[in-house]
């Protein structure tokens, strides 16, 4: 089903992929495993037959989800549960719910309940990343996680079928990572839309299938330059809606870097394919980039920042904020003040997921790269 899929294809599906999830499962009798963003290690899921599905929202109307969660509960955590209880729900038959901040965690017990049916775990990933007891956790989480898949199953996890896992999520990285380089370089070849769509289809489907439409994309592409684009750095954990993206590509806006969780921070630390797997799993968590919600070296962020800007020669950031993003509320002015003390030219968007015109966003990110053209940044 996702085998033979071009360009335009990939972008359509970014869009709305669930009717074909849900085809997929019908047709190879396999289950779907919801999971929120971030750090599941997917590897795992897929490993005992299931099909992980990363869960970025919904863009359809909110019904019920409001009645759980108070309206200052982030854009992204409101559209997650809609998308599970008003839309998708009958699609998934389990959640592995990842706890990374205040309001992951309350949201793991609302799931719980809502879904009590279903499969539900909770993946409790340690917010302090930089003590050196956080390594024991992450190894004992994953084994947790491990456990509660067999018993659910009712299938034991082999060292051998793990790491044929890892072996093709690491495949699907790295034609990811080889597509953004065409990209980087040669604007005029992919759009910052097409990109972003392989991106998170790539978290969405089976990549045994998926991994042959990148490599056949990949190879069918004919190199183009562009002109007139700029360079810019992408800041943030999520960009959606898409047509966001649509803004960028009309402006010339070439993304060049990330730290979008669902961007390059996917991509981060293929995990070693000749030991124990668990290993390689809990070592790839610390190799893994800045993400808002983790305490570790506070300057981690601007450091990671400052460095992409550099090493990609950008000429602007663009920070990506969740409407009531408490994690990311938290982070931005102080990364904001030393990037502007740095004298890097800063554009703060701010993006919701129920959002149904982005003509603020137009205008505004229009009005910064005038402003950024005619120096006065
Ligand atoms: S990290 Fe931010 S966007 Fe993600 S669930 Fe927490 S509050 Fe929401």
């Amino acid at each position: 089903m996702w085998e033979n899929l071009n360009l335009k294809d990939v972008v359509a599906l970014a869009r709305d992929p669930y009717p074909s999830i849900r085809q997929w499962s019908r047709d190879t009798g396999k289950k779907v495993v919801g999971s929120t963003i971030a750090d599941v290690p997917e590897e795992v899921v897929y490993a005992f037959d299931l099909l992980p599905v990363t869960i970025l929202g919904t863009h359809k109307p909110l019904k019920k989800a409001p009645s759980h969660l108070p309206d200052n509960a982030c854009s992204l955590a409101r559209s997650n549960l809609e998308l599970a209880l008003t839309y998708e729900g009958d699609l998934f038959s389990g959640f592995v719910l990842p706890q990374v901040c205040d309001t992951t965690q309350h949201l793991s017990d609302i799931w719980r309940i809502n879904f009590p049916d279903k499969y539900v775990h909770s993946y409790l990933a340690p917010r302090q990343a930089d003590r050196p007891s956080a390594h024991y956790w992450v190894k004992e989480e994953i084994e947790r996680l491990i456990t509660s898949l067999g018993k659910w199953t009712g299938k034991t996890l082999s060292d051998d079928a793990l790491n044929k896992s890892i072996a093709l999520h690491n495949e699907n990285k790295k034609l990811l990572a080889e597509l953004y380089d065409i990209k980087r370089n040669n604007p005029g070849t992919l759009t910052n839309k097409q990109f972003f769509a392989l991106m998170k289809v790539s978290q969405q489907v089976d990549k045994a299938e998926f991994n042959k439409s990148l490599k056949a994309i990949k190879d069918g592409l004919k190199l183009k330059k562009g002109k007139g684009y700029t360079d810019v750095i992408l800041v943030g954990i999520t960009c959606d809606p898409p047509e966001i993206f649509d803004i960028f590509d009309d402006l010339k806006v070439n993304i060049v870097g990330d730290t979008l969780v669902t961007g390059s921070r996917y991509l981060q630390g293929a995990p070693a394919m000749n030991g124990d797997p668990v290993q390689a799993l809990t070592d790839r968590h610390f190799i893994r980039g800045f993400f808002s919600p983790i305490h570790d070296n506070v300057y981690k962020n601007f450091e990671e920042v400052k460095k992409l800007y550099y090493d990609t020669k950008a000429e602007a950031v663009i920070y990506v904020h969740i409407e009531f993003c408490e994690s990311q509320e938290y982070d931005l002015p102080d990364l904001k003040d030393m990037i502007k003390k740095e004298g890097i030219p800063i554009h703060v968007l701010d993006t919701e997921y129920q959002t149904t015109s982005l003509s603020h966003v137009l205008t505004r990110t229009q009005a910064f790269f005038e402003s950024l053209k005619g120096g006065s940044l």
